[in-house]
């Protein structure tokens, strides 16, 4: 496998000279949990920018216990609420798409990247053209625009640190040798609550039964995609990026505990692995110190007290979303753009209770043959490309929704 150049080392950050850190969707899950690890060591880090959607009194109680200088929401209705909710802590208030933005380019040494879907392309990308240090939760704009994300960051010298625990673990796997004797990247899936359902039962599982992971507790985006498998799909084409390998280089296992999290192959026949228990805060800490540590404060894994490991291959049949991804990733070009647009938009209507669990990925192909047919798949090649795909790929989505839902009811 061929190797990304080396990543630039960041300085470690100490009390003299505090790490500059921005949180581009501070009031999710893993906004929360960074959060945490600042706190653990306030003198050690600034806070610059955070930023959210809509929740303005959430995200103004963060700026303020981190003495943030900069917040901004999405939502321009929020602002208001936002100014007033920051009055006298000299915290700047701002609002729209381009404040968050600002919020992503205001000077700072390390950006977590944790907004949910495409709509943290923009941000982050902004961040990398800048060369900052990166790290990257949001795996949604790596599947809408990957090859143009990874260039981004090669021209302009950004470290992006992989956040996502699969990938972070890979990272830490393939330290231990050189990239041309790798000869497979293999990441974990727990398999998520459905693990185990017949495709029959999957047909009748209800929302409340999705948004319950067995091991990891994450916003409702991502708990879905991990019921539905979709996930590990859009992990696939992540790794595929970050790490410059071919679909063929890449595996899924799926290992219920989620002790394991990713595995690298030498071609001498050695099998690193990342072990940690489930819990955000220690890939963050990681990326947060990185290439040094710090005590993230994670449960130590007691190995005698789990007792058993256990592995199984993939059942692409019964989760068909992880099929699509792979199909995506093989196919290239606008394909994962489409996909993860089309599945944005089937989420949303799972949760709003207008699709069934099975109508997902159903809408999904739907919308990949659809794109296909209108000869839409091309590679975008310019951030405006590739959001206009996304738009145009949930546009046709909504339009195939109602053909769907009623089919997959
Ligand atoms: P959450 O839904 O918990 O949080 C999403 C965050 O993004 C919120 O702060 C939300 O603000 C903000 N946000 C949403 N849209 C915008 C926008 N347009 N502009 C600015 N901020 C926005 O998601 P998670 O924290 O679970 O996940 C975040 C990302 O990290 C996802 O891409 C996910 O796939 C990835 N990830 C998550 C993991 C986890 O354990 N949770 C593990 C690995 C990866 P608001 O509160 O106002 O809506
Ligand atoms: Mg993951």
């Amino acid at each position: 496998m061929q190797a990304h150049a080396p990543l630039p080392r960041l300085a470690a950050a100490t009390a003299d000279a505090p790490l500059r850190v921005s949180i581009l969707g501070a009031t999710g899950s893993i906004g929360a949990s960074t959060i945490d690890l600042l706190k653990r060591d306030k003198s050690r880090y600034a806070v610059e920018a955070v930023c959210a959607n809509g929740n303005a009194e959430a995200l103004a109680e963060h700026a303020r216990t981190l003495g943030a200088r900069f917040a901004a929401v999405a939502d321009p209705t929020r602002y208001r609420e936002l100014k007033n909710a920051l009055s006298g802590s000299g915290i700047e208030a701002a609002a729209g798409p381009e404040a968050v933005s600002e919020a992503a380019v205001r000077p700072a040494d390390w950006v977590m990247a944790a907004i949910s879907g495409a709509s943290g392309l923009e941000p982050t990308l902004a961040a990398v053209k800048l060369g900052r240090t990166v790290a990257l939760a949001n795996k949604e704009c790596l599947v809408c625009a990957g090859a143009l994300f990874m260039r981004q960051a090669a021209a302009s010298g950004a470290t992006v640190l992989p956040a996502d625990s699969e990938h972070n673990a890979v990272f830490q796997a393939l330290a231990s040798g050189r990239r041309e004797d790798v000869r497979q990247i293999v990441i974990t899936a727990s398999g998520g609550p459905f693990r185990t359902f017949s495709k029959e039962a999957l047909r009748t599982v209800t929302r409340e039964q999705a948004l319950k992971h067995p091991n990891w507790s994450m916003g409702q985006k991502i708990t879905i995609d991990s019921a539905t498998m979709m996930n590990k799909g859009l992990e696939l084409i992540e790794a595929h990026h970050l790490f410059n390998a071919s679909a063929a280089d890449l595996g899924v296992l799926v290992h219920p505990q989620s002790i394991i999290h990713g595995l690298v192959e030498f071609n001498d026949g050695t099998v690193i692995a990342a072990l940690a228990v489930p819990d955000m805060c220690g890939p963050i800490a990681h990326c947060l110190a990185w290439p040094d540590r710090i005590d993230a404060a994670v449960a130590r894994l007691d190995l005698a007290r789990i007792g058993t490991l256990s592995f199984e291959a993939p059942d692409l049949d019964r989760f068909p979303a992880l099929a699509l991804a792979i199909q995506a990733m093989e196919t290239g070009e606008g394909a994962p753009t489409v996909l993860n647009a089309a599945n944005e938009v089937a989420v949303a209507e799972f949760l709003a209770l207008r699709l069934s669990f099975m109508g997902i990925p159903a809408l999904v192909a739907a919308t990949l043959e659809g794109a296909a047919r209108r000869g839409l798949l091309r590679e975008p090649d310019t951030v405006e490309a590739a959001l206009l795909l996304d738009r145009t790929a949930r546009a046709l989505a909504r339009d195939l929704l109602p053909e769907i839902a009623a089919k997959a009811s």
